[in-house]
């Protein structure tokens, strides 16, 4: 195998991550992790991923509240929601979350905090400084 194969399947192993994981090797989010309890869907594994990505579990809560249309209470390390959802429904929902309240929108990375700039809530980011509005859930 010559140089340029290599890279070539460099390349091609590359594309087949997922965007998230594109941008820095260090932001390591867990999969969603999902049972089903009679009519409820547990999200066992919600603690780690809110920890993951560095943000109040109850940020986080409310905004998958909202994506998924769901009723939900945290119970112990759990999310626990009042219908049956599919885990990639909530994988997506968490994407969408990162992409809007966890990575910068200048430089992609994760190293990001909630901040307030002349009484508005933003989003910072720690390594390039760019920061944008949050938007309220
Ligand atoms: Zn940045």
């Amino acid at each position: 195998m010559n140089f340029y194969d290599y890279d070539k399947l460099l390349e091609e192993a590359y594309e087949q991550l997922p965007e998230v994981m594109k941008k820095t090797s260090r932001f390591d989010v867990p999969e969603v992790n999902v049972f089903f309890e009679g009519n409820k869907t547990v999200l066992r594994n919600f603690s780690q991923v809110a920890k993951a990505l560095n943000r109040d579990e109850k940020h986080l809560q409310k905004f998958l509240t909202k994506e998924l249309g769901a009723y939900s209470l945290v119970s112990g390390d759990r999310l626990v929601f009042n219908k049956k959802l599919f885990g990639k429904k909530i994988g997506e929902a968490v994407k969408r979350y990162i992409s809007e309240y966890v990575l910068c929108p200048q430089c992609g990375k994760p190293d990001t905090r909630f901040s307030t700039l002349e009484g508005v809530k933003i989003l910072k980011c720690e390594a390039c400084g760019a920061w944008k509005p949050l938007k309220s859930i």
